[in-house]
């Protein structure tokens, strides 16, 4: 390409206004919310990097789609526009709507788990451990050993050990009833999984007669890095990569909240049969007839368009580079973050920014009080307050201590995020006074989502 500067591939027809707060306004919302960013109040927020599930913005075309929306009950309209796309992106020949990908996760571990069974997968999304252990089922991650090693420069970070995968079905005959593998594996840090590994996974998982599904909730992202990182793909649309890697599987799971560009909703597809008609048996009882799956005519047109979308190579350029700038904005400033970036957050590593403060006083979780209240900016702590609490009540820490900025999609801007770049310099400056937390109260499981918190020097966080 002739010009160097990446731009949004698109142009903004409606906004929405985002408060200014000042630092005591700031620090007044904070203690309100018990010093757990989750309990803000969104108005409180200037630039909310909590998620990327959910939070992107509709374009024309999917605005357009909800009018067209056929809110019939059975075979609407809408179903079929919808169907259409999941196959022609996916293959798949069963495509059951769901309201979100747990969901989706829910229904198809309901159909071929049974208590004492193991799923292996590159790392389970949380949401998919808890649905497998639901079943008494074992979440087993395999990523590779890269993927555990926060600098190291690999390109493909999301694989699974597929040696280790091996093992498991060899040691574990008739325990072993699904293999799944995440794109991109978002535990993992965002980072992408070569097509190589997935076809390898795959043979694995067919050899050993076992059904082998996606989850394909960044598989427009995890198509990009296919693209722009594994030999052979350069030429490539995205759309075709993403095509070549469902054909290796039996099925998958979706948020629609992320690749689908979609507010709300999911998917499960599938090829087999039997297990499609067990699965849409549950899916009547919990979501809804399916051709509906407990979403709205319209939001299934929603879908339909932004999975096109979500493939578009403009807009993956765009979203891909969005995240690297921000990681080398960083590394410029002597900021440690996970490298390298991955496809839809950045990860700060607060371990190594933070080494005064120790696991038991979460760094991550001071963090990312401090940077609300010096830049008004939500992320969310990955760390020992996510995964520190074991069932019986006891601590152990966490292998990362990261603070997540996830970007939703096409909300913000350049200047909004050369804005939070600024913000972290400033940060930055302050990191040897920023002090640690106590946990006041919390909840037996889940904890990070409502339990409170105290600055451990009273009144002080940085
Ligand atoms: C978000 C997510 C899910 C769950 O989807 P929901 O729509 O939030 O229920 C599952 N797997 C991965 C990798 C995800 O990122």
């Amino acid at each position: 390409m002739k010009y160097k500067t990446i731009i949004e591939p698109f142009r903004i027809k409606t906004v929405e206004p985002i408060r200014q707060t000042t630092e005591a306004e700031r620090a007044v919302a904070l203690h309100a919310a018990h010093y757990n960013v989750f309990l803000l109040h969104a108005n409180d927020v200037l630039i909310d990097l909590l998620t990327d599930s959910g939070t992107g913005a509709m374009s024309v075309y999917q605005w357009a789609g909800m009018m067209r929306g056929d809110e019939t009950y059975a075979g609407a309209r809408s179903f079929y526009a919808f169907e259409s796309a999941v196959r022609d992106i996916t293959g798949f020949r069963h495509v059951i709507p769901t309201h979100q990908g747990r969901a989706a996760e829910h229904i198809l571990t309901g159909a071929l788990l049974k208590p004492g069974d193991i799923v292996p997968n590159n790392r389970h999304f949380d949401t998919t451990r808890a649905n497998v252990e639901h079943r008494r089922a074992t979440a087993l991650d395999l990523p590779v050993a890269e993927g555990l090693d926060p600098q190291a420069l690999h390109p493909f970070k999301g694989n699974m050990d597929l040696e280790a995968l091996e093992r498991v079905l060899r040691e574990n005959p008739g325990r072993v009833p699904l293999v799944m593998i995440t794109v991109t594996n978002n535990s993992g840090g965002g980072q992408p999984v070569s097509l190589e590994n997935v076809r390898g996974a795959a043979a694995i998982a067919r050899r050993h007669g076992v059904p082998f599904f996606i989850d394909a909730c960044r598989f427009a992202e995890n198509a990009w890095f296919v693209r722009t990182r594994e030999d052979g793909y350069a030429d490539r649309e995205p759309i075709a990569i993403a095509r070549e890697m469902f054909a290796l599987a039996d099925g998958c799971t979706m948020s629609a909240k992320k690749d689908g560009m979609a507010n709300i909703g999911g998917f499960l597809a599938m090829n087999d049969d039997a297990v499609a008609a067990r699965c849409r048996n549950t899916l009547i009882l919990t979501e809804g007839f399916p051709t509906y799956g407990g979403l709205a005519g319209y939001d299934l047109e929603a879908i339909a368009v932004g999975l096109y979308e979500a493939l578009d190579p403009d807009y993956l350029r765009y979203r891909i580079r969005m995240v690297e700038y921000m990681a080398e904005k960083m590394a410029a400033a002597g900021i440690p973050t996970v490298r390298p970036a991955g496809g839809h957050a950045l990860y700060l590593d607060a371990k190594r920014w933070l080494p005064h403060i120790p696991p038991s006083e979460y760094p991550g979780w001071a963090l990312s009080l401090v940077l609300y209240l010096e830049g008004g900016i939500r992320a969310v702590e990955i760390g020992s307050v996510m995964f520190g609490q074991r069932p019986d009540g006891t601590e152990k820490p966490a292998d990362l201590e990261l603070v997540r900025l996830a970007f939703p999609r096409r909300v913000y801007t350049q200047s909004h995020m050369d804005y939070v770049c600024e913000v972290l310099a400033h940060v930055n400056t302050l990191a040897s006074r920023i002090r640690g937390v106590r946990i006041v109260e919390q909840p037996p499981a889940l904890r990070h989502f409502t339990a409170k918190f105290a600055p451990l020097v009273p009144g002080v966080i940085a």
